[in-house]
């Protein structure tokens, strides 16, 4: 399990809130994020961001596994399904 954040401003670069793992080199001060809880996976901690704040995308030091899109697509993928 790890800890997750989101920040609560949004990205200058991306325009997006950004998640992050506690241990992760680019983690902005603790007044700008946001502590999501403890996931086991990175893909959940996405999730639960995006119930937070619109649009979500993942820390490209920490959550190289998003990339190179940014963001975990599956929940778009399951709507797509249920259709
Ligand atoms: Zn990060």
């Amino acid at each position: 399990m790890s800890e997750f954040y989101v920040t609560t401003t949004v990205s200058k670069e991306t325009n997006t809130y950004v998640v992050h793992k506690d241990d992760c080199s680019e983690l902005p001060v603790v007044e700008e994020l946001k502590y999501l809880g403890s996931y086991a996976s990175s893909e959940a901690a996405f999730k639960a961001a995006t119930g937070y704040f619109d649009p979500v995308s993942c820390c490209p030091t920490c959550i190289k596994e998003a990339y190179p899109s940014g963001v975990f697509e599956y929940s778009a993928e399951k709507e797509e399904a249920a259709v």
